[in-house]
């Protein structure tokens, strides 16, 4: 069997955790596996080097962000190599361009045009297990990318699909995805087993536990994932395409608080009004969430919406000039929110969940300020402060029992 695990940056943190993970990965090899590993740079490793740029030139440009940033996983490899030399089995480390990572040339959110897996296979070929590093590439210029924050999911998703990996093994601290976080809700269940939509959902809504990017590729390439902690290795959570039936309305509650809420007040009520917000936005490169337009009243209407935290301001910036020019009255923005959600495809054949979940709101006396839904999510925006009361009864309501 082929495998592919990929340990992310607490599971390395340090030398005990490192060695942890080569006896992981030579158990593997030892049960007659090809084992290819894929490592995130040490525990807070990515942070720090962003302080040290920092120090020296804020501003500087992304190409050498990327440059700096890839170095964090060039450690983790070697140490991880020499940990394995250590146990006695046959290793070799990768840097991402070794490995055949190509991807476009959008510094810090580069995307993998290919994986040449050629190399890979050679030193397969050899016996021994290949190590690469997470969340770097190379671009048609031959200069270091690197793919975003959070980007070694989608390395290893990449090797498998281009390997056609039998398993893709994402190890990190907690033992699979819960019905909403373990470390808020002390009842919250692990799922033995999500949809590739589902899990996807949760990765947008805030479930920390893996990258967006890597959850959409595994379901267009088919790869089966499975989330496991390296800790205690017990049967994690696999993804996959359809899970077993169950009784399950929903299988997660998931919390987003670095949200922002912008509202524009006394826009024209008229036809292109939307558009002409929305291309503004789009253009400035902001994401936006949930929209929503009121009813006009006495020729004018508000639109409010939301994107994430860090975009608020560039959102304002995008629209003033076209606010003024049109006569609105106000633009406002609000980062005291948080988005709450809960997700499940058995939304889609059985009805009354949204109202299951304003039920829990409105005994908990939160107040719902923005609602948006798609066949498997229900979204709230809600009071920051309240988030993490809401999330705690809205769990209650479906799990509890
Ligand atoms: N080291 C990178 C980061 O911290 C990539 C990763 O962890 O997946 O974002
Ligand atoms: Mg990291």
């Amino acid at each position: 069997m082929l495998v592919v695990q990929k340990f992310g940056g607490s599971s390395v943190a340090d030398a005990a955790r490192v060695m942890n993970v080569a006896r992981i990965v030579t158990e593997t090899y030892a049960k007659g596996n090809d084992v290819v590993v894929v490592v995130s740079a040490q525990g807070d490793t990515t942070d720090d080097l962003i302080e040290k740029a920092k120090e020296i030139n804020p501003g500087a440009s992304k190409r050498e962000m990327d440059m700096l940033l890839s170095a964090g996983e060039q450690i983790s490899i070697s140490l991880l190599a020499m940990a394995i030399e250590k146990l006695g089995y046959p290793v070799v480390s990768l840097l991402g361009w070794q490995a055949g990572f190509q991807t476009n040339s959008k510094y810090s959110a580069a995307r993998i045009k290919r994986v040449n897996s050629e190399r890979i296979s050679k030193e397969i070929d050899k016996k021994r297990i290949v190590i690469v590093a997470g969340f770097q590439g190379l671009n048609r210029y031959d200069d270091i990318t690197t793919l975003g924050r959070g980007g070694s999911d989608t390395s290893a998703v990449a090797i498998a699909a281009s390997m056609r990996a039998d398993l893709c093994q994402i190890y990190t601290d907690v033992e699979g995805v819960y019905t909403a976080d373990p470390r808020k809700i002390p009842n919250a269940q692990k799922l033995d087993e999500i949809t590739y939509d589902e899990m996807l959902e949760l990765a947008t809504l805030g479930a920390q536990v893996l990258n967006n990017r890597s959850v959409e590729m595994a379901k267009k390439y088919n790869v089966e994932l499975e989330v496991i902690s390296s800790l205690t290795q017990k049967p994690g959570t696999k993804v996959k395409e359809v899970c077993k039936m169950e009784k399950m309305l929903i299988k997660s509650v998931a919390k987003d608080d670095s949200v922002a809420r912008v509202s524009i007040v006394g826009l024209p009520d008229e036809p292109g009004i939307a558009f002409k917000v929305f291309s503004r936005v789009a253009k400035a490169h902001i994401n936006v969430d949930i929209i929503l337009q009121s009813v006009g009243r006495d020729g004018t209407k508000d639109i409010t919406f939301t994107v994430p935290a860090e975009s608020g301001d560039a959102a304002v910036a995008a629209l003033q000039e076209y606010c003024d020019q049109v006569g609105a009255k106000k633009i406002l923005v609000d980062t005291d929110v948080a988005k709450v959600s809960i997700v499940g495809a058995g939304m889609e054949t059985h009805e009354g969940v949204a109202s299951k979940m304003f039920e829990a709101l409105m005994d908990a006396n939160i107040n719902i300020q923005m609602i948006s839904t798609s066949e498997i999510k229900v979204s709230v925006l809600i009071d920051k402060a309240e988030a993490e009361r809401a999330v705690a009864a809205v769990h209650a309501m479906f799990f509890d029992n």
